[in-house]
């Protein structure tokens, strides 16, 4: 069995692992601090190492450049954390440890990890959305992480939002009250003034925040026909969303379409670091597969 590395490049922690899946996992996760301190602490711990792994996948916070033939292929950029805007992360692994780097988004990855080893195995079309500081999603379809113009932003479409319910205007700094406005922690946080793990079960919270997390489940089934949907995140270890927001999204969809399965992700708080060891291993594969094909594209022309 192959070794990969993982790093889960989050905007206020890094998770970085190594391993050939969760069972020889090894982990070791800091604060995100300026890029040149924080890429320090990611070389020291692959460096590390007793096996040097076969490459690095990076899901890293966005918005990130995808593009394979772009120029900033592999940087952050638009972020508003200061360091990082325009900063080339898959660049400076790769070069920093000499290794072959494969580059997703957070969402992206996490995806891949439950497909690989999660509560997404066997499946080509499904969604991992994760409900916490924000809320993002990664889509799979076909197989494949969806890219495309830039990467799918599925926590900030737009969706019903009545004022007289719900007065709050919400918090996203580009777009007020999106999903990602009305429905993330910090926008729980400021519109019942605590934190939403401190919120009791009985608290009206609860039903609004699965009514609204069900409005995007249902633009998401009716745009993108998902299998299942695997929710994580902190806001979803309340664990009575996940029936509340299957019925309501049962019931918005009225029968017209099947409801995709709401599930927990299986992988836990290592889904992150585990999708970026599996993004490594598939870019692995691939490139494995391209030279074989280059072989016997050889071998039949002689
Ligand atoms: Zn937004």
């Amino acid at each position: 069995m192959d070794v990969y590395g993982g790093i889960e490049a989050g905007g206020t922690k890094f998770v970085c692992g190594a391993g050939t899946g969760p069972e020889d996992l090894v982990c070791e996760s800091f604060a995100t601090e300026s890029p040149e301190a924080t890429l320090g602490r990611v070389a020291g711990f692959f460096r590390g190492l007793a096996v040097r792994p076969r490459g690095i996948g990076i899901g890293s916070f966005g918005p990130v450049d995808l593009d394979r033939g772009s120029p900033t292929f592999g940087f952050i950029t638009s972020t508003p954390k200061a360091g990082w805007r325009q900063f080339d992360l898959a660049g400076a692994v790769g070069r920093g440890l000499d290794l072959p780097v494969a580059f997703d988004t957070d969402v992206n990855a996490a995806a891949l990890g439950e497909a690989r080893w999660g509560a997404a195995r066997g499946l080509t079309d499904f969604l991992y959305v994760t409900v916490g500081t924000g809320i993002g999603g990664g889509a799979v379809a076909n197989g494949r992480a969806v890219h495309g113009l830039v990467h799918p932003e599925m926590g900030h479409i737009r969706i019903p939002h009545d004022l007289a319910e719900d007065p709050y205007p919400g918090g996203c700094p580009y777009h007020g009250d999106c999903l990602e406005g009305l429905a993330s922690g910090p926008a729980m946080q400021a519109r019942w003034g605590m934190r939403a793990e401190s919120l009791p079960e009985w608290h009206p919270a609860w039903d609004l925040e699965a009514r609204y997390l069900a409005l995007g489940l249902a633009t998401w089934v009716c745009t993108l026909s998902p299998r299942r949907i695997v929710l994580g995140g902190g806001v979803m270890r309340h664990a009575a969303l996940f029936p509340a927001i299957r019925a309501e999204l049962g019931r918005l969809l009225n029968g017209y379409v099947q409801a995709a399965d709401v599930v927990p992700p299986k992988l836990g708080e290592r889904a992150g670091v585990l999708g970026a060891l599996a993004l490594a291993e598939t870019r692995d594969a691939e490139r494995r597969d391209a030279r074989s094909n280059q072989r016997s594209t050889k071998y039949s022309e002689r």
